[in-house]
């Protein structure tokens, strides 16, 4: 380090001297220094901006509704995710105004120079902040700064002033890379003996029932719903009777129950008199964190908390310490990657678990990032290398499994706890007791945890996996670590082994390599796997009856054209070639931990345990599945599966293609593999069964599609199952209105409906899409006439941020409307008057696919696709009133809804069919008699 760089200087939070900038639906505004506005056209403002340096808010949100590849200046999410990493903030400018302190959570947008003005008087604030750390905290942000500063980063001279210190000499020798070594600076953890089993204590209704008056508070109103929640969801704890025979209660809580404290109450007495581990499954990463939210109540102190609680992901989502390392070795000092790896090193210096995705990573930042990907440095190859890691002792991942050993409460998600139960129970190490929240989710994650996929994608996954780096040319060339450099030296000088390792090198060159894709597409593929893709790409192509708009295609497996199927065989043979050394290094690995137990390092052990897993995961599991696939391809599918080929495209641009198979009913599986083994679960969720009216037009409630949801039906001994009615008053707090005059396929005459019920709902309003080429059809014609309203619209597949995000500047301003698909429909909690109106634009009929078609002949044809359809739109629904104060409409613009599928709205919910003037009218008039109450 040169004198030069150490040297302080006095601290001065001092701004660049650049104007700044708004961007409208229509127009930018543009406010310089001196407080002169400028106000001008999209196309005009993408001129200027694109030579000249601004300062804005989200430059890749900016940089995107400018159509600028580039975009010089100062992003202040930039500065704050530096000078804050890992604090919430919502990637908008009233949501950086809004975490600095400069308004509150709901104010609404004013004029855009106001705006301007705002995003001056945030990045202020930030500089000063800056400008007051001291200590250890400053150096790290020092020296970090230095060098995003000398890779170019805008910012770099204005922090380094804030934090006293001088512009880097750009002719110094790389030393600054020092800070970036976030793993020196994290503390290790610490290995703990495993855990004695759980004991067998039951939990009484009375238990239950105490503990969550304890929860609630007990000056709290005594909710007799939430009590009765409680009390029933204890059976799930009493101990079990006969192995393979799991104690189940399904509970159907309607909104405003609480069952989340419902169930947490049995949860905690068992744990408890236990010291074992219970489980608490979502799907949605939302859900997560409310939970996590919710046992506050739980814990009277946060370290406490922190002590028993943890919040599981799967490996993919974390950081990887190794891989940031090797990205700041390779990219640290290259100006297009130094400053985006600096932000993640500031982020992972404070990051509370390493969690990338849903945890407080802002996943805004993705896009500042200057082409890192998740995908780089995180665990998503399946390349750990355990305890030969130098940071195997501090890696967030390794962290937080083995927190969850020994934690009273894990909250995971649905997908992690199939793939752990199907992977490792073995291991002995599986939990016993788990609560399946939003349990109508269950069939849908069974249907991806327990699917296979034999397509390009996965299999040059497999190839790089095995043999590492085959080319210079791409960035993770150098990172990717093969076979060999992961398990070489574990093998020691066993022949047998060290051939298996030969053998399974040069058996993955007959799978896809670099460049596969445009081989397939050109027609000229090399290997087996290459040439059975062609063959799957030409079926497809020549059964797919249409064009589907540039979206995926797919054709069934069945009367397969000879070429695909004698590719199919030599495919079979070489991938039998791959998995059989696979194995034979598994099994020699396995033997060496046995032979060797009396004298292995236990860090030696945890490394080949881990390596065995990832062996065993591919030869038996993945491979296998492959090799079942094609070897049944000229005799169908197994009873109980069905088959199909694919190829995915977006806008007509070919991503991937190959074959696939389901499980017709894919809580089979997860019957057998997660519930067959538990001592007990409950499954809940609000909307678990479907409404039907008999023939005199009598509502019933159908416990059968419960069963057949979550699996229940599969298991030998029936489900304790109970339902409680929300204690809300939809028919007062609620309209359920259907338009009978829009065109459905005039997309003028439905962006029309849109835009003239988000007017009159002042914002406000969830537009739902059966597809994303409506959604953006609608978005394009609306969203510059509600601006002029003063209605921002925020749009999935538009605005470059993830679901999560969206929902919670939707949730933050609350005159603002968004747009979203089935992902939308599904995440969305906003309780409060942030949502007040939700406009379907079409009936959600499950997709007609391959899979759909199997599964609808298997289940009741017909009363299947209702059944689904109903329980759509009943969670649709369901998202309008979250808590007592709520109220809103639901409008369907489709005219062709059958009355049959409106009973999925709550009893004394009247469904009125009228014109779009009326709708508009009557929307208007209810929801502003209950503003005005
Ligand atoms: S132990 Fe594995 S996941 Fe963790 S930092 Fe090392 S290589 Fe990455």
């Amino acid at each position: 380090m040169s004198a030069r760089e150490t040297q302080s200087v006095d601290r001065a939070a001092r701004l660049p001297d650049a104007p700044a900038l708004v961007l409208g639906a229509r127009e930018a505004v543009i406010v310089a220094p001196s407080g002169e506005v400028e106000t001008l056209t999209l196309a005009h403002a993408a001129r200027k901006v694109g030579s000249d340096p601004y300062l804005y808010c989200y430059g890749t949100a900016v940089r995107r509704k400018l159509g600028l590849k580039r975009l010089p200046g100062y992003d202040a999410l930039e500065l704050f995710a530096f000078t804050r990493p890992a604090d919430f903030i919502l990637p908008t400018p009233l949501g950086l105004a809004h975490a600095m302190g400069l308004v509150g959570s709901t104010e609404p947008h004013g004029p855009p120079e106001d705006t301007a003005l705002l995003i001056v008087r945030a990045t202020h604030r930030l500089l000063e902040d800056l400008t007051r750390l001291d200590g250890r905290p400053r150096e790290v942000a020092r020296r970090i700064a230095a060098t995003m500063a000398r890779a170019g980063w805008s910012w770099g001279p204005s922090v380094l002033a804030a934090l006293g210190a001088e512009p880097p000499d750009q002719e110094a020798p790389s030393a600054y890379l020092a800070g970036y070594d976030v793993w020196n600076r994290l503390s290790e953890w610490d290995e703990e003996p495993p855990a004695p089993p759980p004991g067998d204590a039951s939990v009484t209704a009375l238990e239950a029932g105490q503990r969550l008056v304890q929860l609630v508070g007990t000056d709290a109103e005594r909710r007799e719903a939430q009590v009765h929640y409680a009390e029933e969801a204890a059976k799930a704890f009493a101990p079990r009777d006969r192995a393979g025979v799991p104690n189940i209660v399904l509970a159907e809580a309607g909104t405003g129950v609480g069952k989340t404290l419902g169930y947490i109450a049995p949860a905690s007495v068992w744990t408890e008199k236990n010291q074992g581990t219970v489980w608490l499954s979502t799907y949605t990463k939302n859900l997560q964190r409310q939970i996590d939210q919710e046992l506050d109540k739980l814990y009277s102190a946060p370290e406490t908390k922190a002590a028993h609680v943890v919040i599981r992901k799967g490996r993919e989502n974390y950081l990887c310490l190794l891989n940031l390392e090797e990205e700041v070795a390779r990219g640290g000092l290259l100006p297009e990657r130094a400053i985006g790896i600096g932000l993640v090193a500031r982020w992972a210096g404070a990051s509370r678990d390493g969690d990338m995705v849903g945890g407080d990573f802002p996943s805004w930042l993705l896009g500042s990032l200057g082409g890192l990907h998740l995908m780089d440095v995180t665990d998503r190859r399946g390349e750990c290398i355990y305890s030969a890691c130098p940071h195997f002792r501090k890696c967030f991942i390794e962290r937080a499994v083995r927190k969850s050993r020994g934690a009273e409460i894990v909250i995971a998600n649905h997908a992690l706890v199939m793939i752990n139960a199907a992977l490792r129970a073995e291991d002995g190490e599986l939990p016993t007791r788990y609560v399946f929240d939003e349990g109508h989710h269950l069939f849908e994650a069974a249907d991806n945890a327990f699917s296979a996929h034999l397509s390009g994608y996965e299999t040059a996954e497999l190839r790089r996996w095995i043999r590492g780096p085959e080319s210079n040319r791409g960035r993770s060339a150098n990172r990717v670590r093969g076979l060999e450099k992961r398990v070489g030296d574990l093998l020691g000088d066993e022949d047998t082994l060290q051939t298996a390792l030969t053998h399974v090198i040069s058996a993955a060159s007959a799978l896809p390599g670099d460049g596969w894709h445009s081989r397939i597409a050109s027609g000229a593929p090399m290997g087996p796997a290459e040439r059975f893709l062609a063959a799957s790409r030409v079926h497809v192509l020549a059964r797919a009856d249409k064009e589907r708009d540039g979206y995926s295609l797919e054709a069934s497996a069945e009367e397969l054209p000879a070429m695909l199927l004698s590719a199919a065989t030599a495919l079979q043979q070489a991938l039998t070639e791959i998995a059989k050394p696979l194995q034979v290094l598994a099994k020699g690995l396995t033997q060496k931990l046995d032979k060797q137990a009396a004298t292995m390092e236990s860090a030696t052990r945890i490394r080949i345990e881990g390596v065995v897993r990832g062996l065993t995961y591919r030869a038996d599991n993945m491979l296998q599945a492959w090799i079942g696939m094609l070897g049944g391809l000229n005799m169908g599918a197994p009873e109980k599966m069905v088959d199909w080929f694919s190829m995915d495209r977006i806008d007509g641009r070919e991503l991937d293609v190959g074959l696939h198979r389901h499980w017709i009913d894919p809580t089979e599986p997860f019957a057998e593999t997660v519930l067959d083994q538990a001592h007990g679960a409950v499954i809940t969720s609000a909307t678990l069964r479907d409404q039907t009216r008999d023939q005199d037009g009598n509502l019933s409630e159908d416990w059968r599609s419960a069963e057949m949801r979550t699996g229940a039906l599969h298991l030998p001994k029936p489900p304790e199952r109970f339902s409680l009615v929300s204690p809300f008053d939809y028919a007062e707090k609620t309209r359920v209105f259907v338009v009978t005059d829009v065109k459905r396929t005039d997309p003028d005459q439905v962006a029309s409906a849109y835009r003239e019920l988000f007017r009159a709902s002042h914002g406000g309003g969830l537009g739902l899409f059966t597809a994303v080429s409506r959604l953006k059809a609608v978005h394009s014609r609306i969203a510059a006439p509600l601006e002029d309203d003063g209605i921002s619209l925020y749009a999935q597949h538009i605005d470059p941020m993830d679901t999560g995000t969206l929902v919670d500047i939707f949730r933050a301003e609350r005159d603002s409307c968004l747009l979203g698909t089935d992902a939308v429909r599904d995440g969305v909690d906003v309780p409060g008057h942030a949502l007040r109106l939700i406009v379907f634009d079409r009936i959600p009929w499950p997709r007609p696919t391959i899979l759909h078609r199997a599964r609808r002949s298997a289940f009741g044809s017909r009363s299947y696709d209702d059944m689904i359809t109903r329980l759509r739109l009943k969670q649709a629904f369901g998202r309008l009133v979250r808590s007592r104060n709520d109220y809103g409409v639901f409008v369907m613009l489709d005219s062709m809804a059958p009355s049959r599928l409106m009973n999925a709205f709550p009893p004394g919910v009247s469904v009125e069919r009228m014109g779009l003037k009326d709708v508009i009218e009557r929307t208007r008039d209810f929801l502003g008699k209950w503003r005005e109450s």
